[in-house]
């Protein structure tokens, strides 16, 4: 029985915007353990998404469906004080790793961290305030991903052995925000049957009210 594997956000960013929101909603939901009957039942009702170093006013401010999320473990603590956390099992998923993340890290790694930033263009190497815990360092290829982009491209590679090089990606989507508008999104996305980037249940919609509110903004 493949041992369960956590995944692990540490959160960066002053706030905690709706872009967020929703890419949090969208890792619980995907890194939720399939329910076992086995004796690791109790093992797989822990959660296996953890949202870290959260400020006390984010902490305290949480959105109710994060609150809710029976797969979301949120703490103000740092992910090196994680329970049952061993610093040689964890990785870091770093854009300036020497090394491509492959499927035998599967065997390797229980815990794989990810930086909570809301990706800039051009990236500015924000993920090196992680560097500071030691974790052996992977790259997912050299096009920077959202967040839970990330995650759901490591999880295609350490849980259903998909060579990094064999996921289908979009890189720089445009996206149709209104009639005559497009925008195009500085980050490389895993590609549906249809071409399209898989995304965040109601990130369209988000990027749409952005840019409008955005648009307003400048009149
Ligand atoms: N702009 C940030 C930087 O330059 O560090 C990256 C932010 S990215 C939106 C959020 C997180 O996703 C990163 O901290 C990293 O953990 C992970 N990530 C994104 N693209 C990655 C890549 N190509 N390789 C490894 N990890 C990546």
């Amino acid at each position: 029985m493949a041992i369960p594997k956590h995944y692990v956000v540490e959160h960066l960013d002053v706030e905690l915007e709706g872009w967020s929101k929703l890419e949090y909603l969208t890792i619980a939901t995907e890194t939720r353990p399939p329910t076992t009957t086995s004796a690791t039942s109790s093992a797989s009702n822990q959660p296996t998404f953890h949202l870290t170093s959260l400020p006390a006013e984010l902490f305290e401010n949480l959105p109710e469906e994060l609150k809710s999320h029976d797969n979301l473990h949120a703490t103000m603590e740092e992910v090196n004080k994680l329970d049952g956390l061993k610093a040689e099992e964890v990785c870091l998923l770093d854009p300036r790793a020497e090394k491509d993340m492959c499927p035998e890290d599967g065997e390797v790694f229980r815990w794989f961290v990810f930086g909570g930033i809301l990706g800039d263009d051009p990236p500015r190497d924000r993920t090196a305030e992680l560097r500071k815990y030691g974790f052996t360092g992977r790259r997912l290829g050299p096009v920077q991903m959202t967040t839970d982009t990330a995650v759901r491209v490591t999880r295609l590679v350490v849980e259903d052995k998909i060579p990094l090089d064999k996921v289908p990606f979009v890189d720089f989507p445009e996206l149709k925000i209104s009639k005559n508008e497009t925008t195009e999104m500085p980050f490389r996305y895993v590609k549906r049957e249809d071409g399209t980037p898989v995304m965040p249940a109601g990130m369209v919609d988000l990027i749409k009210e952005d840019s409008n509110k955005g648009f307003l903004d400048m009149m």
